[in-house]
C-alpha cells in the first residue's frame, strides 16, 4: 500500500503520539506554528553549538572550543530567535560557557559529524532525521549526542526507552558500519549532565516495528483528539487549541457526585490529573515571567501578593571528613560510625554498575548485581499508581 506521506521523522511521530490534534494542526491543516520561548531558546542554543563545533572542525583545530566565539554566536542567535529578557540571555550564556568548559580538549578528528542527516528505510516509510553530534570514542565505538535544553531531567526509564535514541542508533550503524558499539547520550545542557544509554537487538527490532505501526496510524487516522498534557504550555499550536483554552479556564466535564460509582471516580480523577498537569505547567510559565522581573527588583507586590527570590540551602556531609570529626568527638571507631550512618544510594550503585559494565563486561556485572542483591536492605512505602490501559 502506498502512503501519501512516506517520509516520517521522529518529530512527526512523537507529535502524533503526544497529541493527535497537534499533529493535525501542524501537518494536515498546516497552521502557522507559534513556538514559545522554550522552543526558540532551544533552537538558538542548538544553532550556536552547531556553528561552534563546525568551525572547530573546518579549521582542523585541537584544543579548547572558543568561549569568546560562543558568546558572539549567542548574541547573533539571540537576535535571530527574537528572544528577550536579560535573565533568558544570561541563562543561555551560562549554558554555553559551561558547555565549552566541560568539553575540555576537543580534537577535530574525534568529531565525526555535526547535524548529520540520515535516512532509514522502515517498511514502506523513509525516516528522515538529523543527529546533533557524533564522536569517535575508540576504534569500535561511536557516541551519538543529542542536546537538550529541558528544565526537567529525563528519568532513567525515559532515556533507556527513548524512540529517538533507538532511531539514532540505527542511523549511526548505517552511517558508520565499522562501529561495533553505539553509545547514545542526551546532553542535558541546563544541568551539565550527560545521560547515556545503549540499545540491544531486541529493542531495535521493537523500535522498527513501532515506527512502522505509528507511521501507518498517522496515515490512516480519521480522528485527531486533543490530548491535554504537561507540555501543552510549550505546544506551538496552543493558540488554536480549544481544549487548551478550556483547560486554562478550568472547564470540567466529569463531576463525580456519587463516590460509590468507581468508574465515575476514576474518570473524574483522570480528568483532574490531566487538567492539573496543564495548569501546573501554566503556573510555571507565569512564575518564569515574574522571576525574570525579580532579577531587577528585590521584590514585587502585585495583585495583593508579595513575590521574592530567596536562597534555599541544602546540606550534604562529605564521608571521610564527617567520620573523622565524629570519631574524634565520640571516641567511636570509624566502622561503628559507618554502620550507623552510612548507606549507599540505589541510583549511585546503578550508575557505578553501568560504568563498570564497560570495563568488566555484562556477565561480571550481572554477578556483581546478584552479590549486591543479597546485601540490599529494602524499605517499603505505599504509593498510588495509575497508568492508561489500551
Ligand atoms: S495545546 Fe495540548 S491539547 Fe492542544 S493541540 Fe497542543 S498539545 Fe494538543
Amino acid at each position: 500500500m502506498a502512503f501519501k506521506n512516506q517520509h516520517l521523522s521522529y518529530s512527526r511521530l512523537s507529535r502524533f503520539e503526544q497529541c493527535p490534534l497537534s499533529f493535525k494542526l501542524h501537518y494536515i491543516d498546516k497552521r502557522q506554528d507559534e513556538p514559545g520561548v522554550p522552543l526558540r531558546f532551544g533552537k538558538a542554543v542548538h544553532a550556536v553549538l552547531e556553528t561552534l563545533l563546525r568551525e572547530h572542525m573546518e579549521q582542523e583545530r585541537e584544543g579548547a572550543l572558543s568561549e569568546e566565539r560562543a558568546v558572539a554566536l549567542w548574541q547573533e542567535a539571540w537576535a535571530a530567535g527574537e528572544l528577550s529578557g536579560l535573565a533568558v540571555f544570561e541563562e543561555g550564556l551560562a549554558i554555553l560557557r559551561s558547555y565549552v568548559r566541560r568539553q575540555g580538549h576537543v580534537d577535530h578528528q574525534d568529531v565525526l559529524a555535526i547535524e548529520k542527516r540520515f535516512e532509514l528505510e522502515v517498511g514502506p516509510f523513509t525516516v528522515l532525521g538529523f543527529i546533533d553530534r557524533v564522536d569517535r570514542v575508540d576504534d569500535e565505538t561511536v557516541e551519538v549526542i543529542d542536546y537538550k535544553t529541558n528544565r526537567l531531567l529525563f528519568s532513567r526509564e525515559e532515556v533507556d526507552s527513548s524512540l529517538q535514541m533507538s532511531l539514532y542508533h540505527l542511523a549511526a550503524r548505517q552511517l558508520w558500519p565499522w562501529a561495533k558499539r553505539v553509545r547514545l547520550t542526551f546532553d542535558m545542557l541546563r544541568h551539565d549532565l550527560r545521560m547515556t544509554t545503549e540499545r540491544d537487538e531486541e529493542q531495535l527490532a521493537a523500535a522498527i516495528a513501532y515506527v512502522e505501526t505509528m507511521g501507518r496510524m498517522t496515515e490512516e487516522a480519521r480522528e485527531f483528539p486533543a490530548r491535554l498534557n504537561a507540555n501543552c504550555v510549550y505546544c506551538d499550536h496552543r493558540q488554536d487549541c480549544p481544549a487548551y483554552a478550556a483547560a486554562l479556564q478550568g472547564e470540567r466535564t466529569v463531576i463525580c457526585e456519587d463516590t460509590s460509582d468507581l468508574e465515575l471516580v476514576a474518570r473524574e480523577r483522570e480528568e483532574v490529573a490531566r487538567l492539573s498537569k496543564v495548569l501546573y505547567a501554566r503556573k510555571q510559565e507565569l512564575e518564569d515571567v515574574l522571576k525574570a522581573h525579580l532579577d531587577a527588583h528585590d521584590e514585587l507586590v502585585l495583585a495583593g501578593v508579595r513575590y521574592r527570590m530567596f536562597n534555599a540551602a541544602s546540606k550534604s556531609y562529605p564521608l571521610d571528613r564527617t567520620l573523622e570529626v565524629l570519631a574524634r568527638a565520640t571516641g567511636d571507631e570509624r566502622e561503628q560510625l559507618v554502620g550507623r550512618l552510612a548507606s549507599i544510594d540505589n541510583k549511585a550503585v546503578d550508575g557505578l554498575l553501568k560504568d563498570l559494565a564497560k570495563t568488566l563486561g555484562k556477565d561480571r556485572v550481572n554477578l556483581l548485581k546478584a552479590e549486591l542483591e543479597a546485601v540490599v536492605e529494602r524499605r517499603f512505602s505505599q504509593r498510588f499508581w495509575a497508568k492508561e490501559v489500551a
